[in-house]
Formats: structure tokens, C-alpha cells, sequence
């Protein structure tokens, strides 16, 4: 193994999630998908096999792993044609902060479930009037007596519907200074005063997106994760793994719809030659294959920082790694649909669903603007531009 290269351990792990997903394969997905069911089946099947909680410690039932291992099990489901968008949410973003911030008991009480699968847990921030800015949430948590009572809205929370509890970043009142500041609960799905609707979104996925209503939930004490006066700084120990999870999200979907393109590309015969023998089919094909190489290995490169404990260059490498897999995902899937002609829009060939799929990469789960914002002002200290 070089530092360029997997270990073979990590190899391994991609090479027996793959095999695993593969029996589910794209038509299940999608299948599930049209039908308005859900893909609880290998969702458990993952958790049992132990690669839903790899990242989380053993003694919480996962794996003792990072962060570069769930992004390798995240990549290798869409690979197949099997995104599972909560797995971005329930162990990479809630397992981390709650495995890094969570009480002992906090820890004992969410993180098992997490890792098996049976406790899923949803992540909720964007609101419909702050969007990306953040710092403008208003959802609020304020003090009664033990309790917490809290109250907002939120807005394209994945999964909420096969969620036991949110994960919900609301604002608190600081008692010395009077400001609000971010802390983070965690809020059962059925207590009273939260409901949910789903979105009606395009995205041909099993999983939902929905608007929450946050109507005075009652809170107990132990709902508030770690301590009142760390709610920033939990937030961004969530920030890293969000990104390079949704990069392996796209880098996966990317493989698939390529390894898609190419097996038609071989077999469709139009003139004389398989029409990958044009180089107007196979060139973009190719070019595919490289941006999403280039992007795997800064997935790689932000995961490995992660895990090493360097956050700031993590987050450099997880914003440009979540950018480029993006990118190249929207493109490749705009190729694969161009290699199928017709039938790339058909919904037998089920190349079109993932123009909107990839897409959404772009937007979520912070957007190709505010990365470059980013890239813009901490890479190359131009001054902030909002
Ligand atoms: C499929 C999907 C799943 C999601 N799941 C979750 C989830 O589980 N939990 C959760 O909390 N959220 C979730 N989100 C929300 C997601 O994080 C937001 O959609 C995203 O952060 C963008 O916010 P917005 O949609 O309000 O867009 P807006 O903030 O309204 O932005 C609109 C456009 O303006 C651009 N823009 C805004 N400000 C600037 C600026 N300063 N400079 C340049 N451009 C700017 C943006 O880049 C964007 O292109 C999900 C979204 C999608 C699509």
C-alpha cells in the first residue's frame, strides 16, 4: 500500500458491500422507490453485517472505524444503484457528534441503534427562511423549569419518516449574555407537537424529504446533546463527515451511471461498430472516468485528515472533494443518458431519475456556491463575499 492507495482491509470492506448491495441491485431500488416502499431491508441487512455503524466505537456496537470506512460503504451502495441518503445523516453526521459530544449515557441510549439500524436518526437544520444561511435559524429552545420546550419549522429533512428521533439544531438563549446560540436535541419522531409532511420531490428514491413542525415539543433535560455552550463546535464536527459522505454519495452514483453507459456502449450497435467505437461516445465516457477518479481520491485524501484528527485541512479537502464529486456525478450522468439515446430516458433503463438525483448533489447538503464561497476565502484569502 502506498499513502495513494486503500489498504487492503478497506479494499476488502468495498468488495463485501458491493456483494451485498449487489443482491439488492438498481431495479429493487427503484422498484421500492415507485412503489412508495422503503429499503428497510438492507438498511438492516447493513447494520447486521455491522458497515452502518463502522465508523462509531465498539463499545457503542460499531466498528471502531472512521469516517473513510462509512464513506467507502456509502459509495459502494450507490455503486450499485443503492444510494442510501441516511446513511449520510444517521451514523456519519448524528454518530459522530454524539459519539464525539453525547454524555455516556447519551452515548449508551443512540449510538447502538444507530449501528444495528433499529434507531435511526435524522438530521434537521435548514429552515424555509434562513436556506443556507444558517446563523439565520429561528427554531428555539428555551428553558422550563428541567425542561426544554422547543418550536419551528424545518425544511427538507431527509427521512424523518424512517427516523425514530431528529437530531435538530435549534437556538438557545445564552443566560449570561443574552444571544442565542446553536444546540443541538435530540427529538423523538412521535413526540406530541412534531409532525411532518413530505415534500413532493422528483428524485426517484425511496427515501422522502419533508417539512417538520416543531409545535412546543417538551423536551427532557438529557434531550440537549453535551453541554449548552458547545452547540458550534458539535456542529462542526459534523461538517466534515456531512461532506465526504455526500461526496461518496456522488462518486458512487457516478461509478454506476458510468459503468451503465459503458456496458451499452460495448453492446448498442447502430452502424457498422458498438457506438462506443465513436469517439463522440467514448471520449466523454472517458473523461467521466477521470474527474471521478480525481474526485474519489480528494474523498480519500479529506477522509484520511478526518481521521487523522486535522479538521481544518479536512475541511478544505471535504469542501473541494464534495464540489468535484458533484460535478463529476452531474456530468457522468449526463453522458449516460446521451450513451442510451432513447432509452436513456426511459424508465426501463432508469437513466433519466438520475439527472435529478446527481443534480441534487450540487445543492445539498451545503451548495457548489457556498463551496467556492469557501474555496474563495479560506483558500485563497479573497475577502468574504455575503
Ligand atoms: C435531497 C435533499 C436532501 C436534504 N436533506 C436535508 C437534511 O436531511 N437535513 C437538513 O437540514 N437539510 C437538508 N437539505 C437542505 C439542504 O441542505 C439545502 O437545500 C441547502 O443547504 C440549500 O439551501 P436552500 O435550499 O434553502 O437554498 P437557498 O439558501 O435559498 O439558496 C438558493 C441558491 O442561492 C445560492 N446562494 C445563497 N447564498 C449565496 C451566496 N452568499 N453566494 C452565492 N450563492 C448563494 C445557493 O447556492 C443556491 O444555489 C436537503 C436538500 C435536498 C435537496
Amino acid at each position: 500500500m502506498t499513502s495513494f492507495t486503500e489498504s487492503e482491509e478497506r479494499l476488502e470492506l468495498r468488495r463485501q458491500v458491493a456483494k451485498l448491495a449487489g443482491k439488492f441491485g438498481r431495479e429493487w431500488f427503484t422498484e421500492k422507490a415507485r412503489a412508495g416502499e422503503k429499503t428497510t431491508e438492507l438498511w438492516l441487512e447493513i447494520g447486521k453485517a455491522g458497515y452502518l455503524g463502522i465508523n462509531i466505537a465498539e463499545e457503542y456496537g460499531g466498528g471502531g472505524g472512521g469516517i473513510g470506512d462509512i464513506a467507502a460503504v456509502c459509495e459502494e451502495l450507490s455503486a450499485q444503484g443503492c444510494p442510501l441518503l441516511l446513511m449520510v445523516v444517521s451514523p456519519a453526521i448524528c454518530g459522530t457528534i454524539i459519539g464525539r459530544y453525547g454524555t455516556p449515557e447519551q452515548k449508551r441510549r443512540w449510538l447502538p441503534g444507530l449501528c444495528d439500524g433499529t434507531g435511526t436518526m435524522a438530521f434537521a437544520i435548514t429552515e424555509p427562511d434562513a436556506g443556507t444561511n444558517s446563523h439565520n435559524i429561528t427554531t428555539t429552545a428555551r428553558r422550563d423549569g428541567d425542561d426544554w420546550i422547543l418550536t419551528g419549522q424545518k425544511v427538507y429533512i431527509s427521512g424523518v419518516d424512517e427516523a425514530d428521533n431528529v437530531l435538530v439544531v435549534a437556538r438557545a438563549e445564552d443566560a449570561r449574555t443574552g444571544k442565542l446560540k446553536p444546540c443541538l436535541f435530540v427529538v423523538p419522531t412521535n413526540a406530541p407537537g412534531f409532525e411532518f409532511s413530505p415534500i413532493p420531490m422528483e428524485i426517484v428514491s425511496p427515501e422522502l424529504q419533508f417539512q417538520v413542525f416543531i409545535d412546543d415539543v417538551r423536551l427532557p433535560a438529557d434531550a440537549l446533546v453535551g453541554d449548552e455552550d458547545g452547540g458550534l463546535v458539535q456542529l462542526f464536527a459534523g461538517l466534515n463527515p456531512e461532506r465526504i459522505m455526500a461526496a461518496s454519495f456522488s462518486t458512487g452514483l457516478a461509478r454506476f451511471a458510468l459503468d451503465r453507459a459503458a456496458a451499452y456502449a460495448k453492446e448498442r450497435t447502430v452502424f457498422k461498430a458498438p457506438i462506443g467505437s465513436h469517439q463522440g461516445i467514448a471520449h466523454p465516457l472517458a473523461q467521466s472516468h477521470i474527474e471521478i477518479e480525481l474526485a474519489r481520491l480528494m474523498t480519500q485524501k479529506a477522509a484520511a485528515l478526518c481521521d487523522a484528527g486535522d479538521d481544518i485541512g479536512a475541511g478544505e479537502a471535504a469542501n473541494m472533494a464534495k464540489y468535484a464529486a458533484a460535478e463529476a456525478a452531474c456530468d457522468a450522468a449526463d453522458r449516460a443518458v446521451q450513451t442510451h439515446g432513447g432509452n436513456g430516458i426511459t424508465q426501463e433503463y432508469g437513466m433519466a431519475g438520475l439527472l435529478v438525483a446527481t443534480r441534487a448533489g450540487r445543492i445539498a447538503p451545503v451548495s457548489r456556491e457556498m463551496i467556492l464561497n469557501y474555496v474563495a476565502m479560506h483558500s485563497l484569502g479573497l475577502p468574504k463575499s455575503y
